[in-house]
C-alpha cells in the first residue's frame, strides 16, 4: 500500500538501475556517463522490457536517467515503435547522482499531482529522493544484491520491495496490496474490500549475528515526526496501543499469527515476547501473544500450550535504546539484561516484538536462547522503523469551522478516522471524516517545490 499515493496515473522509472549500462544492473549512476558503451549492443532483460511495455500502455510513463537521452533512446528501441516515453536526463554530475532534478522535471512537465505518481527503481540511492518528493516508491531488487545494499533499502522503507516481474504487475493490477500489517491495520474505506486472489507481503531482515534467525516484520512504523505518520494506520495504532492495547490486541495477534503460520507453520514449541523492563508496569506484547490463542486465523490455529509470555524476563532497567546510538551501542546497552525462567534446551522458539529499529534487543534474546541450547529461534515484529522523512506534514482543515482535523482511533476496535480538534473546545465542532477520505485529501495537498536548482557542478 502506498502511503503517499492514492490514485495512480503516471509512473517514473529510473532506468539506470534496471538496464545493464555497465553490464551489471545495480551500478553506481555517477560513473556511467563517462563510459563509452555502445548502446546498440545493449539489451534489455525480457522481464524489464515486459514491465516497461505494460506501464507504457496503462499509464503515462516517464523515464529518468543519468545517461544522455540519445543513448537511452537507442537502448529502448528494441521495445518497439509504440514505446516512446518522455525521457528526463541528468544535466550535470550532481543531478546524475541523485536524479532528484530529473524526477522533479518529470513531475513538473505533467498535468498530474505528486500523489498520482509511482517511482520505480532498482538502485538504492534514489528511493529517498523520490520519497522526499512524496511519490509512492517501488524497489525492484536486483538478483545479485548484497546485504549492505539491502539494509540501505530497508532503511529508506519503500512502499513495495519486489523481486519479480509478476510482483510488479500484481501491484499495478491491485493483486498485491502491500505489507500485511499495514493493510490489515487500515480501514476498508482506505484499502477497499478484499477479493479472492489479492495478497499481502511481509518483509524479512537478515540477522547480523545469527543467520538462521531472520527477523520477519509485517510493515513499517513511521514516528510522529515523520510526515507519513498521520496517514499510516499501523503507526497510529502502535502509538495508540501504548495506552489502549485492548483496542488493538486482536488485530495485532491476527497479523503476527498469520505471519508465523505463513512462514513456519506450526513447527515451534514456544511463543514468547520481548519482556518489559522491571519498572515498566504494562506488558503490552504479552497481551498480543495471549490473544494469539484466541483469534481466528484463516491459515490454521496456534496452540494455547505454546504461548509462554513469561519465558524471558528482563532483570535490568536499561537506559532507553533510543538514546543509545547506533547498532553497536544499542547492542551493548541490552547485553545481559534478560534471563530465562525455564529451560529452552532443544526447543524451537518464536520471539515477538512490536517495533524493531536496529534488532539489537531481538539479537540479545536470540543469543540468550541459543546459549541455553535452543534448537531454533525465529523473530517476528509488527513493524520496523525506517529513517524519518523530515518534510513537514500536510494539514487537514475542518471545512465546517476552520480548525485542524487530526487522526483519532475508535474506542471499540481502534479503527482510525479523522476528527475536528474543535471536538473538545468551545464552540465545539463534531465534524469527522473517514480515514480514507482524509488520507486522499492529505495526499492531494502534497506539492513539489518546483524551484529547480541552479547549475552547480561538483568535482568527483
Ligand atoms: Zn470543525
Amino acid at each position: 500500500m502506498f502511503v503517499e499515493t492514492t490514485d495512480i496515473s503516471a509512473v517514473i522509472v529510473n532506468i539506470d538501475g534496471l538496464i545493464s549500462f555497465d553490464q551489471v544492473r545495480n551500478v553506481t549512476p555517477q560513473f556511467l556517463i563517462r563510459k563509452q558503451d555502445n548502446p546498440s549492443k545493449m539489451s534489455i532483460e525480457p522481464d524489464i522490457g515486459e514491465v516497461l511495455n505494460y506501464l507504457n500502455k496503462q499509464y503515462t510513463l516517464y523515464i529518468v536517467t543519468s545517461q544522455t537521452e540519445e543513448k537511452v533512446r537507442e537502448v529502448l528501441k528494441s521495445l518497439g515503435n509504440s514505446f516512446h516515453p518522455a525521457i528526463f536526463s541528468a544535466m550535470n554530475s550532481t543531478e546524475q547522482i541523485l536524479l532528484l532534478q530529473p524526477i522533479k522535471r518529470a513531475v513538473a512537465s505533467s498535468r498530474f499531482k505528486p500523489c498520482n505518481f509511482i517511482y520505480l527503481c532498482g538502485d538504492k540511492i534514489t528511493i529517498s529522493q523520490a520519497q522526499s518528493l512524496r511519490l509512492g516508491t517501488i524497489f525492484w531488487e536486483p538478483k545479485n544484491i548484497d546485504e549492505g545494499d539491502k539494509e540501505q533499502v530497508l532503511k529508506d522503507g519503500p512502499d513495495f520491495q519486489v523481486t519479480t516481474k509478476e510482483e510488479i504487475l500484481n501491484i499495478f493490477t491491485r493483486k498485491l496490496l502491500g505489507y500485511y500489517g499495514e493493510v490489515l491495520a487500515s480501514p476498508p474505506d482506505l484499502t477497499g474490500t478484499f477479493t479472492k486472489g489479492q495478497y499481502l507481503k511481509s518483509l524479512s531482515f537478515p540477522n547480523r549475528e545469527f543467520p538462521d534467525s531472520t527477523i520477519e516484520v509485517s510493515g513499517r512504523y513511521f514516528k510522529k515526526a515523520d510526515p507519513r505518520h498521520t496517514k499510516h494506520a499501523l503507526s497510529l495504532r502502535i502509538v495508540n496501543s501504548k495506552n489502549n492495547m485492548d483496542r488493538h490486541k486482536n488485530l495485532f495477534a491476527r497479523i503476527v499469527g498469520v505471519m508465523i503460520l505463513n512462514s513456519i507453520g506450526n513447527d515451534f514449541d514456544f511463543i514468547t515476547r520481548i519482556p518489559p523492563k522491571p519498572s515498566q508496569r504494562d506488558d503490552r506484547i504479552k497481551d498480543v501473544i495471549e490473544a494469539l490463542g484466541v483469534v481466528k486465523l484463516s491459515k490454521g490455529k496456534i496452540d494455547l500450550q505454546c504461548i509462554k509470555p513469561e519465558l524471558v524476563k528482563c532483570m535490568v532497567d536499561y537506559p532507553s535504546q533510543k538514546d543509545a546510538g547506533g547498532y553497536d551501542a544499542r547492542r551493548e546497552n541490552v547485553r545481559g539484561v534478560f534471563s530465562l525462567t525455564s529451560s529452552v534446551r532443544d526447543k524451537k522458539i518464536i520471539v515477538v516484538d512490536d517495533v524493531t529499529t536496529s534488532g539489537a534487543t531481538l539479537m540479545e534474546t536470540t543469543e540468550l536462547m541459543t546459549n541455553a541450547g535452543a534448537k531454533q529461534v525465529k523473530l517476528f515484529a509488527l513493524a520496523y522503523h525506517p529513517e524519518n522523512l523530515t518534510e513537514a506534514p500536510a494539514i487537514l482543515i475542518c471545512p465546517q469551522c476552520g480548525r485542524e482535523m487530526s487522526p483519532r482511533l475508535r474506542k471499540n476496535d481502534g479503527q482510525p478516522f479523522y476528527g475536528c480538534q474543535g471536538f473538545f473546545e468551545r464552540p465545539s465542532c463534531k465534524n469527522s471524516m473517514s480515514f480514507g477520505q482524509a488520507v486522499r485529501q492529505l495526499n492531494e495537498a502534497n506539492q513539489i517545490d518546483m524551484d529547480l536548482e541552479p547549475f552547480d557542478d561538483i568535482e568527483f
